[in-house]
């Protein structure tokens, strides 16, 4: 049965008013199983109308007490951490495990939120001169816009959202079309935690509510993660609006192999960086850089049954290791690309255009594939494929396969695989990407830390979690305050200096 879904504004679950709706699909299946709204500029304009209000008393509302309700929220999210995984698997198509993975680090930075008592703390000079007290503190900003993408339905709202919250903000978020359900079920579990209504709202839709999100007045800032395209877009508009806009962006992330390297180790690696959640991961490993001839020799050998043994399946499936993808035009896109890649040279080793499976004929399946010797001239190379497909390049020299990574617009995660700390440590300094992984194929910072690309996997200059997001979700006010009776000599014209 098709399910018609709703946004969560000012506490409760509010039907679309309009006549513009999309249909929300199962990537295992195929088949509608909702109906979502998309809201109209006037319907973004009620909620973030609604969130004004609740954002001045959230504001007010004492900083333990807020954590207080944060902490509830946790709890919360633990106990429905099987429910949340059902939901996710259902419409994003990612595997359980793969699903309770994400949860938990969404749940990483709740935690992470809890402690915006230490957080927030501001800063204090006694007697900077003349008895004045000189402190600077962080206020809430007010109604903060979040437009999130498909991939991490439960993540990447809770990674902006906590954050937001916990600095005492009202947060609108737009989640993606594609998988509405978890962001709307996180709202209503933060109204169970008793978090003031208003204070969490989603609404739904597409290029028209985030236009109405990014030229409103009363929404000082937007955070987005998104393709890169979309995420130049709303950095530009958001600016122009006068807005502070952080967006993080697409990725194609590299993963060097040293002739060092424990080929084995690296191998897996590759495998789990590169087809985990069917390769729709920005800090997904797409490509394989071996440095020799005989790197890339062992580690084709090892990667080619390593990936032709992998098993497409539905999210419940116990066996599966490749999801579906997110769409029927995801799936041709890839489809296509892997042709593109046959075309302009590369060999492909490993094929997974036409995968079907029994049962889910109709399900948006590409096998896990594998090319070799890649080159920076392919387009295969150059563009985010955000499918199942792992490129090894021809083999490289350190200094090359540094300049190839530097030389690609993108710069989110990149890793490399070396039993030597000169060479770990030579790469860290000269790559340009924002997450390193030194042995660690997937460097997500934790919650404590920041998140980010750089170059064009970034736009704006905070980070996503850790205490950059505090500064994202704050203005500054600093004080200079004097309470002694010296002032009484009268005014003094000449410019002030700490004597
Ligand atoms: P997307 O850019 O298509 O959509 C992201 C959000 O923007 C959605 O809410 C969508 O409704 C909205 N949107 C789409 N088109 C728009 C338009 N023309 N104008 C205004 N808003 C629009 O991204 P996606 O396909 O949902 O997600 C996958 C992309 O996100 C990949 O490129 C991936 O690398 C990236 N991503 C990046 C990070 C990161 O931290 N760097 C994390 C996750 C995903």
């Amino acid at each position: 049965m098709t399910e018609q879904l709703y946004h969560w504004v000012g506490g409760q679950k509010v039907n679309g008013e309009g006549d513009r709706f999309g249909e929300v699909y199962n990537p295992a299946t195929g088949e509608v199983i909702a109906k979502l709204p998309y809201a109209s500029r006037s319907e973004v304009d009620k909620v973030v109308q609604n969130a004004l209000v609740a954002a001045e008393a959230w504001g007010d509302t004492s900083v333990p007490k807020r954590s207080a309700i944060i902490f509830r929220f946790r709890e919360l999210l633990v106990q429905n951490k099987e429910k949340l995984a059902e939901m996710l698997g259902r419409e994003h198509g990612k595997t359980i495990p793969d699903a309770l993975g994400e949860i938990q680090r969404g749940i990483d930075v709740v935690e992470f939120a809890a402690g915006i008592p230490h957080l927030i703390k501001g800063e204090f000079n006694q007697n900077i001169g003349g008895n004045i007290d000189l402190y600077s503190i962080r206020e809430p900003i007010g109604v903060v816009g979040g437009i999130t993408p498909f991939n991490f339905p439960v993540m990447i709202p809770l990674w902006m959202g906590a954050m937001a919250v916990a600095c005492g903000n009202a947060f609108v978020n737009k989640p993606s079309e594609r998988d509405p359900s978890c962001p709307n079920f996180l709202a209503e579990l933060w109204t169970e935690a008793g978090l003031p209504d208003g204070v969490w709202n989603v609404v739904h839709g597409d290029k028209e509510a985030v236009d109405a999100l990014l030229e409103h007045d009363d929404v000082p800032a937007i955070s987005f993660v998104g393709s890169t395209g979309v995420g130049e877009y709303i950095y530009q508009h958001g600016s122009k609006f006068n807005k502070r806009v952080q967006a993080f962006c697409g990725a194609k992330n590299h993963m060097v192999i040293m002739p060092d390297a424990d080929m084995d180790q690296a191998a897996d690696a590759l495998i789990g960086a590169g087809f985990g959640s069917a390769g729709e991961r920005c800090m997904a490993i797409s490509v394989a850089v071996p440095v020799g001839k005989a790197t890339q020799d062992a580690l084709i050998e090892r990667l080619v049954p390593k990936v032709e043994a992998l098993k497409i399946g539905a999210y419940n499936d116990p066996n599966a290791d490749i999801n579906p993808l997110i769409t029927r035009q995801a799936q041709e896109r890839v489809e296509g690309l892997i042709s593109k890649g046959i075309e302009e040279g590369a060999d492909l080793l490993v094929d997974g255009r036409g995968a079907r499976l029994q049962g889910y004929e109709e399900g948006y399946f590409v096998g896990a594939s594998l090319f070799n010797n890649v080159t920076e001239e392919m387009e295969i190379y150059k563009t985010e494929i955000f499918g199942p497909v792992l490129s090894v390049t021809a083999p490289q020299t350190f200094d090359s396969a540094v300049s190839m990574i530097n030389n690609h617009e993108y710069g989110n995660g990149v890793a490399i695989f070396t039993r030597d700390g000169d060479s770990a440590r030579t790469f860290s300094k000269q790559v340009d990407v924002g997450m390193i992984g030194v042995n660690v194929p997937i460097p997500v910072p934790m919650a404590f830390h920041n998140f980010g690309g750089s170059k064009r996997s970034k736009f704006g200059d905070t980070q996503m979690h850790g205490p950059e997001s505090i500064r994202f979700f704050t203005k500054m006010k600093t004080i200079s305050s004097r309470w002694p009776s010296g002032i009484k000599e009268g005014a003094q014209l000449a410019f002030p200096t700490n004597d």
